[in-house]
């Protein structure tokens, strides 16, 4: 039996009669960027997370870029995030000439720990990025006490939680801002490329829809910097299709999750993935920790078994195999292996079994058949 990492044919074919016509609909009025299908979009996003603004921009990485620049991060600021995340929540700050300041996750939720964040903070801290990995939500209460007492804002890097809840509410609103990724891979994604920006802040959607657009306030009057991260029409079109199923099939991510727990719970060489008492998790990944203590080379065993799916043809994935800290393109900042130890561990004995909501229970059977074979 194959199973796939993700089978966006799969979900292709249980919304083409809608998708088709919405797509048609773009080219017949020729609304290529921005346009009615994409404001209509923005505001059916905006009121699911119960948030004031949303503006469509050209993808997740844009979204991060545009949520710092707003916000007034610039040259010689200093960013918080967590070590273990994927690459484009750092070149948030690296695009607005900010540095990134990493902190260790939590080794139970795998977001960052928030009583770490503290020893981070400098006078340059400028902003708090906090990214709801996998698609649970970080603990946002706990740092928001710290970045209150410290007066920095706190953005959410939600590239992964479309619809996750924290303590009963939808995350997107929960700090100063929020960005989200439309990649086709995840939760909600779009025909390409696209992301959106969301807040509650007046002042602050004024600046990310100047940005988004030029820095134009009206056609031609250039208020302040900007850039081209409008979204396209044809990617509004599918989103506002794709948006109405999005409840179905987190409703199967997490059907999914708790059969591959009670499929897995007895192996007591890997460990599952934990959701916290606060969160609402919307399992964009399902990553399970191969354990390895006892050797200098803790990647071993996560690597044999990553081989063995692969030779009874089942997908997997590695998120993410280095760690920010750990990257070369971050050398220059001075970090060095042992820094971060939770995100590191993650690193090395983490991988990312097959996740998406077509999983039939006879292929979540025979994942977790495999990987029982492969213990025993
Ligand atoms: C996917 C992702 C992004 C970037 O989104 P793109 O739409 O691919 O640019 C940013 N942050 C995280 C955590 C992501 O997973």
């Amino acid at each position: 039996m194959k199973v796939p990492f993700l089978d966006l044919k799969a979900q292709y074919n249980s919304i083409k009669d809608e998708v088709m016509p919405a797509i048609q609909n773009v080219i017949e009025n020729t609304a290529f960027v921005l346009g009615k299908p994409v404001f209509d979009f923005e505001a059916a996003f905006a009121q699911e997370h119960s948030v004031k603004h949303c503006l469509g921009v050209s993808a997740g990485t844009d979204g991060n870029h545009v949520v710092l620049w707003g916000l007034g991060v610039g040259y010689g600021d200093e960013v918080i995030m967590p070590a273990n995340t994927f690459i484009a929540t750092a070149w948030g700050a690296t695009l607005n000439g900010a540095k990134p300041v990493f902190v260790d996750c939590d080794p139970e939720s795998y977001n960052i720990d928030p009583a770490k964040i503290e020893a981070a903070i400098t006078p340059n801290t400028k902003a708090i990025v906090a990214v709801h990995l996998y698609g649970q939500p970080a603990d946002m209460d706990a740092i928001k006490a710290v970045a209150d007492k410290h007066n920095i804002p706190v953005a959410e890097d939600a590239a992964q939680a479309h619809f996750a809840e924290y303590k009963g509410k939808r995350i997107g609103g929960l700090g100063k801002a929020a960005s989200f990724s439309f990649y086709p891979g995840k939760n909600l994604g779009a025909y390409g490329e696209g992301g959106a920006v969301t807040t509650n802040d007046d002042e602050l959607a004024k600046m990310f829809k100047m940005i988004r657009d030029h820095g134009a306030d009206e056609k031609y009057n250039h208020e302040v910097f900007g850039h081209n991260y409008r979204m396209e029409g044809i990617q509004g079109a599918v989103l506002g299709v794709k948006l109405k199923h999005l409840n179905d099939w987190t409703e199967g991510r997490r059907r999914v999750a708790a059969k591959y727990r009670e499929l897995l719970s007895d192996i007591n060489q890997i460990k599952l993935p934990k959701e916290t008492d606060y969160a609402k998790h919307v399992y964009h990944l399902f990553v399970i920790q191969v354990k390895n203590e006892n050797s200098d080379n803790r990647s071993e065993k996560r690597d044999e078994l990553q081989k063995f799916l692969g030779e009874n043809e089942i997908a997997s994935g590695l998120h993410y195999p280095i760690p920010l800290h750990l990257q070369p393109c971050f050398k220059d900042l001075g970090y060095k292996k042992g820094d971060f130890p939770a995100s590191e561990e993650l690193a090395e004995q983490g991988i990312s079994v097959p996740m998406y909501p077509e999983l039939t229970d006879e292929q979540i059977k025979f994942v977790s058949d495999k990987i029982h074979d492969f213990f025993s």
